[in-house]
């Protein structure tokens, strides 16, 4: 092992220790015991948080009681960290964790949410959006609040015109908010800046394998972060499901030196063992968080001195798809219904795999968007993307490239 595992594991057992043995006497936030069955936690502040949170953006289409049975299994495993935000799922992701959360104390969970400095008027409208918040949640006070999204010179003016930090801060000295922080989904300058400018408690940033060593901008945000001693987040570790999925090449890669790992098991660990305190991930179905968790129970960090990560990185990088996570929040913005997410999909899926049915659905797909909708580039999905996509630029590119590959 090397030293700096070492040290990192032996952290993990300390802190393991720790807890048992202040059962009595601390605080609830101390009062934690890792029973065989539950999830590996790391330090956060004067609390510890779970490897793993529950990404609630995507479930809107999960069934009430599959949900329910979720947030269930993840309490029972020690996963007791949730994220979620205002707009998520046509704004009701918020009471729909909250429905799930009510059976259980409101001390015994975490809850992360956030808004973006775009969606509301000025400070008064935040404010009121934060209250909000709190009702859909039954609370007091929120644990984790973020200024969302991050990314440009456009969403920082709009965090600093509209006073957002100050108001973050009041509610944080009035105990409504416990922690402040923001989601970074910009460049490394902006990160900088902003971090420099404003004192944050914790940041989230988009960790996975492929973009750390791709554009390596995952890396440097990372070593900024670490610079300044603000505790990371992680998002994103299967990038959008791109992760999980690998072609032919990339499987022999990762079964050379893993052989016993899926490609999603051997990202969320490779995720897992960075300086990060806990990975979110969206998860929408049972069998998904049961994975999920099994693979953070006595968490161990990979060996990845052969840098299989980044050679799989490589082929993803060579084969060129469109770095979507299908997140959506460019359809809220279309005013056109163009159908952003179903085409960069469907693209991306024949890329992968260039056989006859991908083609079929491609072209069916890129037919229906042209009799239903027009683009106006009108550039509202491009502010809104996270992964900060020419969106209309690469449509059109799409549907050049068509005309190439039933050619060929
Ligand atoms: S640029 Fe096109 S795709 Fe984007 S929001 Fe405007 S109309 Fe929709
Ligand atoms: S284009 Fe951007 S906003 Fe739209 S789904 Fe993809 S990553 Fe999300």
């Amino acid at each position: 092992m090397k030293r700096r595992d070492f040290l990192t594991n032996s952290a993990f057992l300390t802190l393991g220790s720790l807890y048992i043995s202040c059962i009595s006497g601390c605080k609830k936030d101390n009062d934690i015991i890792i029973k065989p069955d539950q999830i590996t936690r790391r330090k956060f502040k004067n609390i510890t948080l779970p490897l793993l949170g529950l990404g609630c953006l995507r479930i809107l289409a999960t069934p009430r009681e599959e949900f329910q049975k979720m947030v269930d299994y993840c309490m029972e495993h020690g996963v007791n960290f949730f994220d979620t935000g205002f707009y998520y799922c046509d704004k009701k992701s918020e009471d729909i964790l909250s429905a799930a959360l009510q059976k259980y104390k409101r001390e015994d969970y975490y809850i992360a949410t956030k808004i973006s400095p775009l969606f509301f008027k000025d400070n008064n409208d935040f404010e009121k959006k934060f209250k909000i918040q709190l009702e859909r949640f039954k609370s007091s006070y929120i644990d984790f609040y973020l200024a969302h999204c991050i990314k440009d010179k456009e969403s920082v003016n709009h965090f600093k015109e509209k006073g957002m930090y100050d108001s973050m801060c009041r509610l944080k000295e009035e105990g409504k908010i416990r922690y402040i922080g923001f989601s970074s989904h910009g460049k490394e300058d902006v990160l900088d800046r902003f971090t420099d400018e404003y004192k944050w408690d914790f940041c989230y940033i988009k960790v996975n394998y492929h973009e750390y060593y791709d554009s390596k901008t995952t890396k440097r945000k990372m070593a900024i972060l670490e610079k300044k001693k603000i505790p990371i987040i992680a998002m994103e570790p299967m990038l959008g499901g791109r992760l999980a999925t690998l072609e032919d090449e990339a499987m022999q890669e990762l079964k050379k030196n893993h052989p016993d790992m899926t490609p999603v098991e051997f990202a969320m660990k490779w995720s897992a063992s960075q300086n990060v305190v806990s990975i979110l991930s969206g998860m929408n179905n049972l069998k998904h968080v049961k994975e999920n968790i099994s693979y953070y129970i006595n968490f161990k960090k990979i060996n990845d001195e052969d840098e299989t990560a980044r050679r799989i990185s490589d082929i993803i990088y060579k084969n060129k798809i469109i770095n979507c996570t299908y997140c959506g929040y460019c359809l809220t913005a279309c005013k056109q219904n163009v159908d952003i997410v179903n085409i960069f999909k469907s693209y991306n899926t024949y890329i992968l795999d260039k056989n006859e049915k991908n083609l079929k659905n491609l072209s069916k797909v890129l037919a229906n968007n042209k009799k239903n909708s027009s683009c106006n580039r009108c550039m509202e999905c491009c502010k809104i993307c996270p992964q900060s996509l020419k969106i209309p630029d690469l449509i059109d590119k799409i549907y050049k490239k068509m005309d190439d590959f039933q050619k060929s």
